[in-house]
């Protein structure tokens, strides 16, 4: 996954080299000797002695049996990542769950919890909510506490991410620049960090078995987004809020969105649109009340379901697949991109059919295919994708050397 970082032979900068040892260790699949992992960073045989005497003490990484000997010198003994060296907590706020997980040192989920978030409340009481939550997957996880390094938010853009505050998300009503990051800070004790949810999902895939080379995150939720990797890195943008697609018009026909302008994909994308075309073409009955999330939703798996049989709820998702497809092709042709990959909360009911049809609409349109091929995914990480992608950039902080400051000290 990537290229394996190099390490310095200067004593000063300790710490930058533990990171490389730690992420040379992620990054292989299988276990290191110390001779590879010297190897792999560059590091002396002396260093590399220190560091992972160093690591061992700390619980970051234990001894995991001996290589086989092939007759020449002794076995080595091989390292490897120790789960419950560090604990990393991910939250993701979106407006319809919020769902809270607990990753060990190697990215495994230990704990989880989701809840619907409360409709038209104020942040405060939701705040409170989600600090309760994290001692949850804590205490659930028998995590020691000084082992969890921290918390990251997966939030709806936009965000001033300078300032940790989620600025207007849309469908919370009551959220209006809120400084989520110090307020969670302040409850929990921990340090918080803050990134766009579909940053963090793209984050999250990175690791997964769709997540090598250049690919677009398309989170289908409340709201669109897209997030991206290009050439194994996570594009943020000038102020980290790329990949606002939502208001990209797909059907100058299409219903108001709040935008003011009409059939934008995010709209367009709602449960509660497609609902109501199902209402209107005679696969529901009318009388669904369109403002019960809880209706709504039923009525969606429900729409999602009958999508794999031909007949008007195929159409209407093979419409909203075409519709998506548009927004795919561009951007996939704009940042010449080898996959889509798709996730969210809405992801899981559509995926049976939806992924086919997409797939179906881009063979028709996309230009790129002439030079290579596009692949369209879903999530390998299933609903929590936002929630893990937000812990993710927590333990990454553990994994990646301060460049900055250890140059800084040369020079
Ligand atoms: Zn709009």
């Amino acid at each position: 996954m990537g290229t394996v970082r190099r390490g310095t032979n200067l004593d000063r900068v300790g710490g930058f080299n533990d990171a490389v040892v730690l992420d040379a260790i992620r990054r292989t699949e299988h276990r290191l000797s110390r001779v590879e992992l010297a190897n792999a960073t560059g590091l002396s045989g002396q260093a590399i002695s220190n560091i992972t005497r160093r690591l061992l003490d700390a619980g970051l990484v234990r001894e995991a049996g001996r290589q086989k000997g092939n007759g020449l010198g002794k076995p080595r003994t091989l390292l490897e990542l120790e789960p419950t060296g560090q604990y990393a907590v991910g939250v993701h706020l979106d407006p319809a769950v919020v769902t809270v997980v607990l990753l060990d040192l190697t990215g495994q989920v230990v704990a989880r919890r989701s809840t619907e978030t409360p409709y038209g409340d104020k942040p405060d009481v939701l705040i409170d909510g989600i600090a309760a939550t994290i001692e949850d997957v804590i205490a659930d996880a028998e995590a020691p506490r000084d082992r969890v390094v921290g918390v990251g938010i997966a939030a709806p853009g936009p965000i001033d991410v300078e300032r940790g505050v989620v600025v207007d998300p849309p469908n919370l009503a009551a959220w209006h620049l809120v400084p989520l990051r110090d307020e969670l800070k302040e409850r929990t004790g921990l340090n918080v960090l803050l990134d766009k949810d579909v940053t963090a999902a793209a984050l999250a895939e990175k690791w997964g078995p769709h997540g090598r080379g250049s690919f677009v995150f398309f989170y289908l939720g409340t709201g669109i987004g897209a997030g991206l990797v290009i050439g194994d890195e996570v594009i943020r943008g000038s102020s980290s809020n790329v990949g606002e697609i939502g208001h990209v018009i797909v059907d100058p026909d299409g219903p108001v969105c709040y935008c003011g302008r009409r059939g934008c994909v995010g709209e367009t994308s709602q449960p509660r649109y497609l609902v109501q075309q199902a209402v209107q073409a005679g696969v529901f009955a009318q009388g669904i009340d369109l403002d019960d999330r809880r209706a709504v939703d039923a009525a969606f798996a429900e729409l999602c379901s009958l999508a794999s049989e031909p007949g008007v709820a195929q159409k209407i998702v093979t419409e909203l697949a075409e519709r998506v497809a548009k927004v795919v092709e561009d951007i996939a042709n704009l940042l010449d991109l080898e996959r889509v990959v798709f996730g969210g909360p809405h992801w899981e009911q559509l995926a049976p059919f939806f992924g086919v049809a997409v797939q179906a609409a881009l063979e028709e349109r996309f230009l790129v295919r002439s030079v290579h091929s596009f692949e369209v995914a879903g999530t390998a990480l299933g609903a929590d994708v936002g929630a893990i992608g937000a812990a993710s950039l927590v333990l990454d902080q553990t994994f990646s050397p301060a460049l900055e400051p250890a140059f800084a000290v040369e020079r």
